[in-house]
């Protein structure tokens, strides 16, 4: 068999285990409480803290679709046309046209010139959520931040690139393979040693403070099968007013993080409820389905790229003649871009899932719905989210269930509890 063969009966096996994992490890079986408990919910919230969470909503609404599209338009534009080649020439010129050169520095030129054009609008962000009071942030902070961003996006984008290029120049026939192989390893490198690695670059974490809240953490944590080895407090009030907890690291260096905005905001029971959906996270290893559906999701799509990539017409638009070479690092980013934006949604759904699983793990744990439902209205509050979204925005992105959904199922579960 040819190795297109052999790839058209690779991609075939990664696309079965994509839907064999999406169907066995997320929980299908736990649709959204009904409409009609959601909008007794939303009935139930103070009416100028829902306009309020609305209003900033649909102020951020504009640049962040002006900004998709923006982004969409310039990855075609440099992708589908031979810009994109022209752009990694230049960048290799200096460097007598090395390949190293057009693979690492036209690479990294070609992503930054989409990030250099829809900055403005991450800017116009930013100005949203310092005028809507969400960001404690000023200019400097934000500048640093996103300077910090850049520059691990360069490391992580020079290591890619320069790994990739070498592959396809060392196995012209076979390098979709070796590919979907490394790409698949880099999701698994990156979901485990990046949180612990970034964490620090962007927050300082001090361990919580010895009182009944660290004991009643630790102790939950216990309870639940899932110990940790610490509970730290992160300096989130630098940034932002937004609220959260997380469970990081995995076995003996998992830890619990909370925001210390957190903690001056929410009850002691509140918090104790967000760190209890956390918990519900590693003992239900969503961090390993999502690594797990990423990597073949990675793979699937590096296969995908080579069999797209013999594509004649595509290739004589971008004016390249192998997807396998530098100067065809545009088209590539293209065809990312667009199977990104078809993927987002269906990620979103079975994050939703996931997410709703967390939460009743979270009161059966607790076994305060109470608790929980007033934490769901705490959060939407102070992080001024929208309780109940536009339908269509919901299904395009959002990661989590509406603040409505997760009330409206804090009271189904308070009900069968009671019953
Ligand atoms: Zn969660």
């Amino acid at each position: 068999m040819t190795p297109r063969g052999w790839a058209v009966l690779t991609l075939a096996a990664l696309v079965l285990a994509l839907l064999v994992v999406g169907v066995l490890l997320v929980p299908w079986s736990r649709p959204p409480a009904p409409r009609s408990d959601q909008l007794a919910a939303l009935r139930d919230l103070p009416a100028d803290q829902v306009a309020r969470g609305r209003a900033l909503q649909a102020a951020l609404r504009p640049g962040r679709y002006t900004g998709l599209a923006v982004g969409l338009v310039v990855a075609l534009l440099l992708g589908l046309t031979p810009l994109g080649a022209r752009l990694v020439e230049l960048a290799g010129r200096p460097f007598g046209d090395h390949w190293i050169a057009r693979a690492v520095l036209g690479g990294i030129a070609v992503v930054l010139v989409a990030d250099l054009l829809t900055l403005p609008f991450a800017a116009w962000r930013q100005s949203v959520l310092t005028r809507y009071g969400l960001s404690t942030q000023g200019w400097g902070g934000w500048t640093v931040d996103l300077l910090k961003s850049y520059a691990l996006s360069a490391v992580v984008a020079a290591v890619v690139l320069l790994g990739f290029y070498t592959v396809t120049r060392l196995a012209p026939r076979w390098w979709w393979a070796f590919g979907a192989a490394g790409a698949a390893g880099l999701v698994v490198l990156l979901s485990f040693v990046l949180p612990v690695l970034v964490e620090p670059v962007f927050n300082r974490f001090t361990p919580m403070a010895q009182g009944p809240l660290r004991t009643e953490l630790t102790a939950l944590a216990a309870r639940d099968g899932v110990p940790v080895r610490d509970v730290l407090v992160a300096d989130a009030s630098r940034r932002t007013t937004a609220v959260n907890a997380y469970v990081s690291g995995l076995g003996p260096t998992r830890r619990v993080v909370v925001y210390d905005t957190l903690l001056r905001e929410a009850t002691p029971a509140e918090v104790t409820s967000v760190v209890a959906h956390e918990l519900g996270h590693a003992k239900d290893r969503d961090v390993w389905t999502g690594t797990v559906t990423g990597a073949l999701g990675a793979a699937a799509a590096v296969v995908a790229l080579y069999l797209l990539g013999s594509w004649t017409p595509l290739l004589r638009r971008a004016g390249v003649d192998s997807i396998a070479e530098p100067r065809a690092f545009a088209l590539l980013v293209a065809l990312v871009t667009v199977v990104g934006l078809i993927a987002g949604p269906v990620q979103a759904l079975m994050s939703r899932r996931v997410e709703a699983r967390a939460d009743a793990h979270a009161m059966a744990l607790t076994g305060d719905p109470a608790t929980f439902e007033a934490m769901q209205r705490r959060l939407a509050g102070v992080n001024l989210a929208d309780p109940d979204p536009p339908r269509w925005a919901y299904l395009w992105s959002a990661s989590h269930p509406s603040t409505v959904e997760r009330m409206a199922a804090a009271r189904a579960y308070a009900r069968e509890a009671g019953r």
